[in-house]
């Protein structure tokens, strides 16, 4: 497949390609154009070309092609489900559920961007009319990771689009695929330049992006460590930056929480998606007396999981991205273990899988804080779990991070449900039902996980800026201008 930009179907400047490959097969699915810097040049330019006639289109006309967008999608459902399980490995149901997600965001939004432009404020004077106005910026660069392509694609093109800006899409290499046939079957009939695809090497072309002087806006979603670089690469531009970054989501579970509902929840929560979700729970809190039970139950419910290629939809865990992901989990599990932890199920690559880039899920108990993998994002299948003694303490280990996505809590006590969403540095709360998500609530991260908010208004008015309007009518000279102390001599 190649790039989409302006509206045609466009291979690398350079002639150079890259291999998408099956994390389930390890076998190469389709090569797609390696794009040079000059590619980002023409995207960028392109975009920019039809920024002001995008503009100036209807906010209903852009509303009608977001839906049309959104229906071609649901056409194509299968078909692009079954794509982004080939890429991404990710269950087929999970992806199921991630298109389903992502083109319903395009609804949302159609509605949403073509409900207000602003409003009118009170003047500070009779015969005065003052307006807020919400304006696009003109190009936007949208870069996502490969874990959720589609979604958090759509997260910020669906908005981006609605508030009438042009967008330059950067996916992740390991997962360009289901962009672009998603271009092919819902965005070829928008104008062209409206929306564009380049393809590439990250080291190749996204510090051009991000740098180009033509794209005033960053909406990034990704690692912290890209997030850093890239604010540090904007700095003394002033270019708007969205930054959604990486997470160590803790969920704690209350004393009198139902020990088989938690367990559920918790292995749920840790492992969709083989744990590769940035909101995945990725630290258990369970009050001492009750941890040895939890952690029973909890190993026997995951060892009983089915891992194999996300396409079996009778499997519950698919393979992790890359080898590069894998090793790290790895690296987390055996130092913890040096370090006291102890392995109840998982811990090892499963031995009926010769091919693709399986792990097993996994099980930790006796770990703490001291650890790598009670630290650092670890991004794989593993559930380490902690004991507390009072519910404060937990809350103290909830926020001893640097991060602060998510955070989850299983109880009926409404007053340690207060106590949790008033004390814990979390961008989102989840009790009884974690990581659901929902299109009018704002999401993001607090700390180092991130600067600004997707879904709901707010996801909005990330791209569009604020001008205000304050016209007096009839423009008479007004008693409050020179000359002061009244009028001078002639
Ligand atoms: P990554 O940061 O390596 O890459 C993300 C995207 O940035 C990719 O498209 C990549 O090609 C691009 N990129 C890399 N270097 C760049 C540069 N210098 N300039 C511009 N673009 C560059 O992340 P990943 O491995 O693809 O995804 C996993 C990470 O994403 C995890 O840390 C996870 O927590 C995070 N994530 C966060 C959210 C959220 O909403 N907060 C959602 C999903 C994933």
């Amino acid at each position: 497949m190649n790039m989409w930009i302006n509206g045609t179907w466009t291979k690398s400047s350079s002639g150079e390609t890259l291999e998408v490959i099956d994390p389930a097969t390890e076998e190469v699915l389709d090569t797609v154009p390696a794009a040079a810097p000059e590619d980002v040049d023409q995207a960028v330019a392109a975009a920019r070309q039809a920024f002001p006639t995008w503009r100036e289109t209807t906010a209903v006309e852009r509303a009608s092609l977001l839906h049309e967008a959104a229906a071609a999608m649901r056409a194509h459902f299968a078909d692009l489900s079954r794509q982004l399980t080939l890429e991404e490995g990710k269950p087929i149901s999970e992806n199921e559920e991630e298109i389903d997600w992502a083109l319903n965001t395009l609804d949302y939004y159609a509605e949403l961007g073509r409900d207000t432009r602003g409003r009118v404020i009170p003047s500070p004077e009779a015969g005065q009319l003052s307006l807020v106005l919400k304006e696009p910026f003109g190009v936007v660069s949208c870069i996502v990771p490969w874990n959720y392509p589609i979604l958090l694609l759509l997260w910020k093109v669906a908005p981006a689009l609605a508030a009438g800006n042009t967008v330059v899409v950067k996916p992740s290499r390991r997962t360009p695929l289901t962009t672009l046939r998603m271009i092919e079957v819902a965005f070829q009939s928008f104008p062209p330049g409206v929306i564009n695809v380049v393809v590439g090497h990250s080291a190749e072309i996204g510090d051009h992006l991000v740098r180009h002087p033509n794209v005033p806006v960053i909406a990034f979603t990704g690692s912290t460590a890209v997030g850093k670089r890239i604010a540090q690469l904007t700095a003394g531009s002033m270019k708007k930056l969205h930054l959604e970054l990486g997470g160590k989501d803790p969920f704690v579970i209350a004393d009198d929480a139902p020990v088989e509902a938690a367990v559920e929840a918790v292995a749920y929560a840790a492992l969709i998606n083989a744990g590769q979700v940035c909101t995945a729970t990725e630290r258990v809190y369970v009050p001492r007396p009750m941890y040895r039970d939890f952690v029973e139950a909890l190993a026997d419910r995951v060892a009983r999981l089915r891992v194999g290629s996300g396409l079996d939809p009778t499997i519950d865990v698919g393979p992790m991205m890359a080898d590069v992901y894998r090793s790290k989990v790895e690296r987390h599990i055996s130092e913890a273990v040096e370090k006291g932890a102890r392995v109840l199920t998982g811990g090892r690559r499963p031995p009926h899988l010769h091919r693709g880039f399986f792990y097993e899920p996994t099980v930790l108990t006796d770990v703490n804080h001291h650890m790598d993998i009670m630290r650092e994002e670890t991004f794989g299948p593993t559930i380490p779990v902690m004991a507390y003694d009072a519910f404060d303490e937990a809350i103290a280990l909830a926020n001893d991070t640097d991060y602060g996505l998510g955070a989850c809590l299983y109880t009926h006590d409404a007053s340690r449900v207060r106590r949790f969403y008033e004390h814990v540095q979390a961008g989102t709360i989840w009790i009884n039902d974690p990581l659901t998500d929902n299109y009018a609530g704002p999401f993001g991260g607090m700390k180092m996980s991130g600067l600004g908010r997707e879904l709901g208004h707010e996801g909005l008015e990330a791209f569009r800026q604020t001008k205000h309007v304050h016209w007096d009518i009839d423009g008479g000279v007004k008693d409050w201008w020179y000359p002061y102390g009244g009028p001078t001599e002639s």
